[in-house]
């Protein structure tokens, strides 16, 4: 049996590897549990699967939490738990299925500890690529993507020498406004970004589905999994979301991996890896397919233009633009502004920083801070 921590396990991501527990309970032993504040769901996965540790990172929630009990599980709360859960006793895989720039330090932490990462927390490697993947090599761990692109470039590449890739061929949906006109974009709700034609996902990454600032962040993550350059990945939009991505060899081969839209997928793949299991996910009926499409991606989402360029110049700049989208993200889905102004912000904490190269984690803190007051800033000010 396989022991895991599931870091999240509340989310869009986590409840789908609980189901993958569910479906093949032979496997895993879950051994962590951890969320943030979703008191009640949280209890109910506690008492389901009997966790050794179980931790709340919200102290208010924890306290809500502990006044439950459940025998033989150990509970914990706040900030220093939730990060010091992602080192527990023996477990060999962690999964990070938290969201946002919050997943840093307990990867690096888990990392340390000489787990293998399951990796759902894109911004880990957005923000810190280098320096965490360079820590995962020095510790002989394995960063396994859950991502359904970047689980579809591994998939493409067992058994491949990555210096025989010639492109990755990055696949998008398009998001809710494909083939939208930029006027038809000013006055979106939230409850139209939110709805998703393919994924069903936590709210952040839908809304950054829709601005392509996920694409962007799937870029830098591609990059700094397969190590590859940034003129090697080409974004390509695939509405129906059946071919996850595809690899480019140097012989011309391009080799896809295809499935239905369902997360489950590659959430087991990076936890039996390297074995395959059955799995509930629907089969593809070929005869019932009836196209897959492709095309360019649209200009006018600015996602991919920024994720490009911050990544091109590096050091801290990917972790300021994570942090103003973060910040943008947030206040969009409080009405606070207007959805083509998530590019504004980004675009005015991008021009205000200056970029440290080679940063420490302790730098990539700072920073993450600095960009969000300065986001914050000019939304009060500025924008409202
Ligand atoms: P959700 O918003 O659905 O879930 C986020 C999870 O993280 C919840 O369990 C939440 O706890 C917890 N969390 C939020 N903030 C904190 C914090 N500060 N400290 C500790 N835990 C926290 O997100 P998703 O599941 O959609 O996404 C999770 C990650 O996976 C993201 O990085 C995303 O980019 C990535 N991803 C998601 C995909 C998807 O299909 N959803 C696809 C590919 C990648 P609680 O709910 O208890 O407050
Ligand atoms: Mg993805």
């Amino acid at each position: 049996m396989k022991k895991i921590a599931v870091l999240g396990s509340t989310g869009s991501i986590g409840t789908q590897a609980l189901d993958v527990v569910r479906n093949l309970p032979e496997e895993f032993s879950v051994e962590v549990l951890a969320a943030n504040s979703n008191v009640e769901l949280f209890a109910r996965q506690v008492e389901e699967f009997r966790p050794k540790l179980a931790v709340l990172a919200d102290e208010a929630a924890y306290k809500k939490f502990s006044e439950k009990k459940f025998s033989g599980v150990e509970v914990a709360g706040g900030r220093k738990a939730f990060v010091d859960a992602a080192a527990f006793d023996d477990v060999e895989i962690v999964l990070t299925a938290m969201s946002g720039f919050a997943g840093l330090e307990p990867t690096i932490k888990a990392i340390n500890a000489g787990k293998n990462i399951a990796l759902a927390n894109k911004e880990t490697l957005v923000v810190a690529g280098e320096l965490v993947t360079k820590l995962a090599e020095a510790r002989g761990v394995k960063i396994l993507p859950v991502d359904s692109e970047h689980g579809a470039f591994f998939q493409c590449l067992q058994g491949e020498d990555f210096k025989s890739i010639e492109k990755l061929l990055l696949t998008a949906s398009g998001g809710p406004f494909r083939g939208k006109k930029i006027d038809d974009l000013r006055g979106v709700t939230v409850k139209e970004v939110l709805a998703h034609p393919t994924w069903n996902m936590g709210k952040k990454i839908t809304v950054d589905s829709a601005t392509l600032v996920n694409k962007g962040l799937e870029v830098i993550e591609a990059k700094f999994l397969y190590d590859v350059d940034y003129d090697q990945i080409q974004v390509v939009v695939h509405p129906q979301s059946i071919v996850h991505s595809m690899v480019e060899f140097c012989d011309g081969s391009i080799i896809a991996q295809l499935a239905a839209p369902d997360m489950r997928l590659p959430i087991q793949y990076a936890l039996t890896y390297p074995r395959r299991m059955p799995s509930p996910v629907k089969k593809i009926n070929f005869w019932e397919l009836k196209e897959l499409t492709f095309e360019k991606p649209d200009e006018i989402f600015l996602g991919l233009k920024f994720a490009y360029e911050a990544g091109r110049i590096g050091g801290t700049l990917p972790c300021t633009f994570n942090a103003a989208n973060e910040v943008a993200v947030n206040a969009f889905l409080r009405g606070r502004i207007k959805f083509l102004q998530i590019y504004d912000v980004i675009e005015k904490v991008l021009s205000r920083r200056k970029v440290l190269n080679n940063p420490t984690l302790e730098d990539l803190i700072a920073e993450d801070s600095e960009a969000r007051r300065l986001a914050e800033k000019f939304i009060e000010e500025d924008l409202i």
